[in-house]
């Protein structure tokens, strides 16, 4: 299979396999029923950030997406202190991947991947993608947001700042596809969301998003972003991309996601999908010196 057709095949590898039932669509609120009904009216159902973690297999992610009508992208954590630290890693987890019927997502892990990697190796992947969990604090400490002992906010509104300049700073040097974990704030403040996320914050986030061709995820684990932020990013042209990150075996069926369809009046039109090769961001952007 040359490069040049890998992308298109593969992914009508995955519509193959998860093929769904010919069953007519029930209304309700039947995940499976509505996303059979959204798969008919040509709406891409398709989760971008599944990880094969818990001791989830691959054949059973395959046999979840053919019962529940989900396409899937599948993505190793790769970065300092993650599964892939090189080039030879990267190569190694494609070849076993390559043609079992799902698309090869990078999740690029923390601010140091961009030294890590090639960008030819890279491109090797369908898409990549990054959330604003992991960087250096007001302290000059890694912090990961999801742990607790890691978080430290003695001052919410200068840790807005931070965050939004982490956050720009990802979507205008970073050469990714999608920002996932979207707006994720840690523990200690997440009770603020809708105060700390003000319109003028969301609109840097969503502007840096849109003027750099990046996705913004809807998170079915973390039901992020809001419905808000949801309306604005496509009110300003982003698109959008379903994603669950699961942290176990359980890997869902979008209800956040697809609750946000409705909510937000989402299309086809407002969904992202793979850049063919040649057009990756990695390829257009390269990497920052
Ligand atoms: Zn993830």
């Amino acid at each position: 299979m040359s490069k040049r057709t890998y992308f298109p095949a593969m992914f009508a590898l995955c519509l193959t396999a998860a093929a769904v039932a010919a069953d007519k669509p029930a209304a309700g609120s039947d995940p499976i029923a509505r996303m059979r009904q959204l798969t008919e009216q040509g709406f891409p159902v398709v989760d971008y950030h599944a990880h094969l973690k818990g001791g989830l297999t691959l054949d059973e992610l395959l046999a979840h997406g053919k019962q529940t009508g989900i396409r899937y992208g599948v993505a190793p954590n790769c970065g300092k202190g993650f599964p892939i630290t090189t080039d030879d890693g990267i190569r190694e987890y494609l070849k076993s991947m390559r043609g079992k019927g799902v698309l090869l997502g990078m999740q690029a892990e923390g601010r140091e991947w961009v030294t890590m990697f090639s960008k030819e190796t890279v491109a090797q992947f369908d898409y990549v993608f990054s959330d604003a969990m992991t960087f250096t604090d007001h302290r000059g400490q890694r912090v990961r947001l999801w742990i607790k002992e890691e978080v430290d906010v003695p001052d919410k509104e200068a840790f807005m700042e931070l965050l939004l300049g982490k956050i720009v700073g990802i979507l205008d040097n970073e050469p990714i596809d999608i920002y996932v974990n979207p707006t994720f704030l840690p523990d200690v403040i997440a009770k603020d969301y809708d105060a700390l996320w003000t319109k003028p914050r969301m609109e840097r986030v969503i502007d840096a998003a849109v003027r750099n061709g990046v996705a913004i995820e809807i998170n079915a684990r973390y039901r992020l972003p809001s419905p808000a932020f949801i309306k604005l990013a496509k009110s300003k042209g982003a698109k959008f991309s379903f994603g669950t990150n699961n942290g176990d075996r359980d890997l869902g069926r979008l209800e956040y996601c697809l609750d946000m369809v409705k909510e937000c009046g989402l299309t086809a039109a407002d969904m992202f999908m793979p850049k063919p090769d040649g057009k990756k961001p990695v390829q257009i952007k390269g990497f920052k010196k």
